[in-house]
């Protein structure tokens, strides 16, 4: 199968499985299929060359859900979450967006921020997106979330540790802490997962 997950996402991923899986570290790439990263020295660049396909990615927190648990889960996806902000916060796409966004009028800066995501998920090969926009909130829908893709019956939304990203990303373009939320979750049986922006 192709490769289409970044060095990005599946090192952020590593980082994150190494934090808190302690000696299941190993069973969990294992269940993944995912032994060729077992040594640090085999880890990819944090850059946006592929590295993996969608099914391992979803795999991959499907095992860390099912071995760990939910709250073990949490605990790696905020970890994960923190990661990946750090990284693509240092990138120089994220210097590109950043410049693009000053040019926008800052009443329209939120909106255009959701759309941009939304663009970037899809080119970065992450997930199908869509934007949507109510009188309240600018909203990021996603169907085929692949942190929950192979997961049921969570109590609270799952990937909600996005929350942590998007917020950290958004609070960079906009220039103000923007309340962000996960309103639906399909780990919880929601169709598809949605993420709020709210306006102020
Ligand atoms: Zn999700």
């Amino acid at each position: 199968m192709t490769h289409t997950v970044s060095g990005l996402t599946m090192r952020s991923i590593l980082e994150g499985i190494k934090k808190v899986s302690g000696p299941q570290y190993k069973l969990v790439l294992q269940m993944s299929g995912l032994g060729r990263f077992e040594a640090e020295d085999n880890w990819p660049a944090a850059d946006f060359t592929p590295v993996a396909t969608q099914q391992e990615l979803e795999t991959i927190f499907g095992s860390i859900y099912k071995l760990l648990g939910e709250s073990i889960t949490r605990l790696f996806l905020r970890n994960y979450s923190a990661g990946v902000l750090q990284v693509i916060a240092g990138s120089d796409w994220w210097q590109a967006q950043l410049a693009r966004s000053r040019e926008i009028p800052a009443g329209q800066r939120l909106g255009w921020s959701v759309q941009m995501m939304v663009q970037a998920s899809k080119d970065m090969q992450w997930a199908t997106a869509e934007f949507q926009e109510d009188d309240k909130a600018y909203y990021m829908l996603t169907r085929n979330c692949p942190i929950c893709a192979q997961i049921a019956g969570s109590h609270a939304p799952l990937c909600a540790s996005e929350e942590q990203i998007y917020g950290g990303l958004v609070l960079q373009l906009v220039g103000y802490r923007v309340v962000v939320r996960e309103v639906a979750c399909m780990a919880m049986g929601a169709p598809a997962c949605k993420v709020a922006f709210y306006k102020k």
